[in-house]
């Protein structure tokens, strides 16, 4: 079995077996780009050593093989005393995860071979001793779990000792000292003494890589951002390149667009006289990448000609790591660049412009969750807010929050339903957490690749890095800036677009794109280039699509809303907001009613209540589909809860007030009591049993309908029957409802539908009997999923989803997006076996799945007609429904 790679055998489909690092590095290498020299061990290997907790068959020799090409290439062995090749061991998954896994640099190291390094640069006996520290240190921390506070405290005794705060003041012998200090702390740790033989280094930390993929924070960021769990890494050993050579030498990191605002330009970050992470830490201050035209021309402009090369082939923004070794320049990763739901439109839209890529794919460039980012409010600033410190816009947005200076302390007000800020000097990985709890980020330090950045990137989580005015002092639980001190606790406002930090909560505005989606801002004179993207990609998606788009809402403004938003009706209008407020007394008066003459009046009461509210809807909507839903939740819902009304009834009693009304009110509410409410006398069975409920809606549907029509507009209503289970409850309901509409509506020209939800199991299972009886079908996934999986909707979430995510038994919430095998599979069934016996059934989905991405592309699959989702989702609905066509 072949687990292991040379660089020119790879391409950069085979991200699966070679991890996304090193397919782009064998891509690179075959476009004859400058890439050192390398091989990499597969993901299966990788997957073989995590499942049998050893190297499988055959695999150490094939690294053998290779190691022996690559030092044939490169005219030198690993470890050589003499002239010794050097190797980096790099992890890289099918998928990114900054930061997460390890990398060891300087692989071949030892007593003997730091000083044939040494000799081989020129004499340069202080770059050959850091080298061979960062090793140890590197090693220590990956390999052996040694305790990295150790080295660190021994690298600053180091600088204290020479009356400095920088490393590079450092000269040889502070160096070889270091080593010494390094070796000590290593045989401390570990009961031995750090390995001089250079292919037991690459051994072991190789299998330090692949035990990586394990490590905790690694398998939280999964969870996060929903990889899977047994992809495992590859492993890249790559030939040393150096950029802490000396001043000629350094290493970068580029873009070939911002990430951010995707506007074209030349952005990244230079260090010079440096190695490996030095730049993605943060760790000292880094020059924008323009500068290196000063410092090297030529390396500058073969750069710039390479980025260019990487765009056109990748035909999409790249994202890049570069070292230069004494003016030479090499590739040492490159990748399609994570970036901004904001720069995600902008640059799909440039490459449309460009040639390279059409609107299909422009469409496939950019999602729903990223147009829902764009829909957040940002600061308002007309007024007396002035920043107090300017970082970098890392990640957008704009969050205010208590400040707080660890990963731990966020966690814990976060759990308490607090708005954090975690502020940091810099981010690492053990910050994870800390992240995922606050509401944004703001570090002192670092620029747009810091690890701060490039995870709340990925999160979509707001970030301002590299404030460096802010004096963080984390021990003090303080920070200082501009002459102010801020305590944890104090609240502050950072915007992540503009990287500008206020002191205070500053109030939030509409975005531009929720504008431009309300018709308030017109795209052609916007002069961002964001709302022309998303014009243009919205356009094209709205072009692409079959799934028409609705919303569910149920008063005139949410309509109308919903229909600047772009949707194209109304899926479902909940009618139970209607008996709530004042006329909660109404739907008192109908239950207690003891004669029929009683409960004709209250339904009489109720009728021009609900006329007026539909006649409002009807209009808003004008001429498109509104689907009205007949009451669904338990009468009950509308009374006073029985504890309450005991008590208020006891005390009334024994002030001797007179109570008669009240106690049968609190009588009515024992009759009613259900133990499983959502299992109980709700929905259509309402209808069933409480007479003239129902055909009081139907008549004021009807009538608010006759009324626009007669007024000169167009409504058409779609009356809703939910909780449907037989279709002998349909037809029973239908019979009286078709009487009454017939009675109404007569020559008026109004078309009333009459349909069903298939929201219980047994609808779904029965579809073919109940689409005889329905003119259109529309699911309730809500219910569905509920009564599908057995799970209470009101419960289970924060009950024990945790658990169930944590076990992987699903990897989101099926009520949050629908579950294809299960409950999806009750939804393919319903909508083949509807239309077998009703050609053209019109077939909807109204359950909170409409508007999310992932369901979506599901209901575009099975063929439904439309989806349904709050007004507010109608855009990432449009867009999804877009995609999914393409
Ligand atoms: C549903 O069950 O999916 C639905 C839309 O109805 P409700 O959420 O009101 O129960
Ligand atoms: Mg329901």
């Amino acid at each position: 079995h072949k687990y292991v790679y040379d660089f020119a055998e790879g391409n950069r489909d085979l991200k699966d077996l070679l991890g996304g690092k090193g397919a782009n590095l064998a891509e690179m290498t075959n476009l004859g780009l400058p890439v050192p020299p390398g091989f990499t061990i597969t993901t299966e290997a990788c997957q073989a050593y995590l499942a049998t907790g050893r190297e499988p068959d055959g695999l150490a020799g094939q690294i053998e093989a290779h190691l022996e090409s690559l030092e044939r290439g490169m005219g030198r062995r690993l470890g050589d005393p003499h002239d010794p090749l050097l190797v980096s061991v790099r992890s890289g998954a099918k998928f990114s995860m900054p930061g997460m896994m390890e990398t060891v640099l300087n692989v071949g190291l030892n007593d003997r071979s730091v000083v044939g390094l040494a000799a081989r640069a020129g004499g340069n006996e202080r770059f050959a001793w850091d080298s061979y520290r960062r090793l140890i240190q590197m090693f220590g921390k990956t390999v052996c779990e040694v305790p990295g506070e150790e080295f660190e405290h021994a690298l600053d005794e180091a600088k204290r000792a020479r009356g400095t705060t920088s490393d590079l003041d450092l000269d040889a012998d502070d160096l070889r000292g270091l080593v010494d200090a390094y070796k000590k702390i290593f045989l401390k740790h570990t009961g031995r003494d750090f390995p001089q033989e250079p292919r037991e280094q690459l051994d072991l930390a190789i299998r330090a890589v692949f035990e990586s993929w394990n490590a905790e924070r690694a398998v939280l960021y999964r969870r996060q951002e929903r990889i899977p769990a047994d992809l495992g890494t590859a492993v890249n050993v790559v030939a040393m390149v150096f950029g802490n050579l000396g001043p000629d030498s350094g290493t970068g990191v580029a873009f070939t667009r911002d990430p951010a605002s995707g506007a074209q330009g030349i952005y990244g970050d230079y260090l010079a006289n440096a190695q490996g992470e030095d730049v993605v830490a943060g760790i000292r201050n880094t020059v924008p990448l323009q500068d290196l035209e000063r410092l090297d021309k030529r390396s500058y402009d073969e750069l710039l000609d390479i980025m260019a090369r990487l765009e056109g082939h990748y035909r999409d923004l790249c994202d890049i790591e570069f070292t230069i070794e004494r003016g030479k320049l090499w590739m040492l990763q490159t990748r399609v660049g994570k970036r901004t739901a904001a720069a995600a439109f902008v640059i799909a839209g440039q490459l449309v412009d460009e040639g390279l890529i059409d609107l299909d794919e422009a469409l496939h460039r950019v999602n729903g969750a990223q147009l829902a980012q764009l829909m957040f409010p940002r600061f308002q600033l007309d007024h007396d807010f002035e920043p107090v410190a300017r970082g970098v816009g890392a990640s957008p947005g704009a969050a205010s929050g208590k400040v707080v200076f660890t990963s731990a302390r966020a966690v814990e007000l976060a759990a308490e339903g607090e708005a954090v800020i975690l502020v940091r000097r810099e981010t690492n990985p053990d910050d994870l957490n800390g992240m995922i709890a606050a509401r944004g980020i703001l570090t002192s330090r670092g620029g747009k690749t810091s690890h701060a950045a490039v995870v709340a990137r990925g999160m979509g989580k707001t970030c301002v890095s590299g404030a460096d005015e802010i004096d963080v002092n984390v021990p003090a639980k303080r920070f200082t800036v501009a002459g102010q001190t801020v305590h944890e606790g104090d609240v502050v406002s950072i915007d992540g677009t503009t990287g500008k930090v206020y002191l205070g909560e500053v109030p939030v505005t509409p975005s531009e794109v929720v504008r431009y989606f309300e018709g308030t801002l017109d795209p052609d004179e916007a002069d961002d280039a964001l709302v022309g993207a998303v014009h243009r990609i919205m356009t094209h998606a709205d072009a692409a699509r079959r799934l028409a788009v609705r919303a569910n809402a149920d008063t005139g403004a949410d309509a109308a809303r919903a229909r600047r938003f772009g949707a194209q009706g109304i899926g479902l209008c909940r009618t139970e907001h209607m008996f709530l407020g004042d006329r909660r007394e109404l739907v008192e008066r109908l239950i207690l009613a003891r004669t029929d003459t009683e409960r004709a009046d209250a339904l009489a009461a109720l009728l021009p209540l609900q006329r007026d509210d539909f006649v409002e809807i009807f209009r808003e909507m004008d001429g498109l589909p509104v689907t009205v839903r007949l009451i669904d939740p338990p009468l009950h819902e509308f009374l006073p809860p029985l504890e309450q009304l005991a008590v208020d009834v006891a005390v009334a009693q024994e002030r001797g007030e007179d109570v008669a009304k009240e106690e049968a009110l609190l009588a009515a509410v024992r009759r009613m009591h259900e133990e499983n409410p959502m299992l109980g006398l709700r929905g259509v069975r309402l209808g069933l049993v409480i007479p003239g409920l129902f055909a009081m809606q139907v008549r004021a549907i009807a009538e608010a309908a006759v009324r626009v029509t007669r007024d000169g507009g167009s409504a058409c209503p779609e009356i809703m029957v939910p909780l449907v289970g037989a279709v002998q409850e349909l037809e029973t309901v239908r019979a009286e409802a078709e009487k009454i509409i017939a009675e109404v509506v007569g020559d008026s020209g109004v078309e009333v539908l009459i349909g069903t939800m298939i929201e219980v199991p047994r609808a779904a299972l029965t579809a073919g009997q109940i689409a005889e009886a329905a003119q259109f079908f529309s699911f309730g996934t809500n219910d569905l999923t509920q009564m599908g999986w057995g799970f209470s909707r009101d419960d289970v979430e924060g009950a024990f989803f945790w658990r169930y995510l944590e076990l992987g038994i699903f990897g989101i919430s099926p009520f949050e997006s629908i579950d294809r095998d299960g409950v999806g599979r009750l939804v393919r069934i319903a909508a083949e076996e509807g239309r077998a016996a009703r050609p053209g059934l019109k077939l909807g989905v109204c359950g909170e799945h409409g508007g999310d991405p992932e369901s979506v592309h599901f209901f575009h699959s099975v063929g439904l007609d439309y989806v349904s989702c709050s007004p507010f989702r109608v855009p990432v609905a449009r867009l999804e429904a877009g995609r999914a066509a393409v």
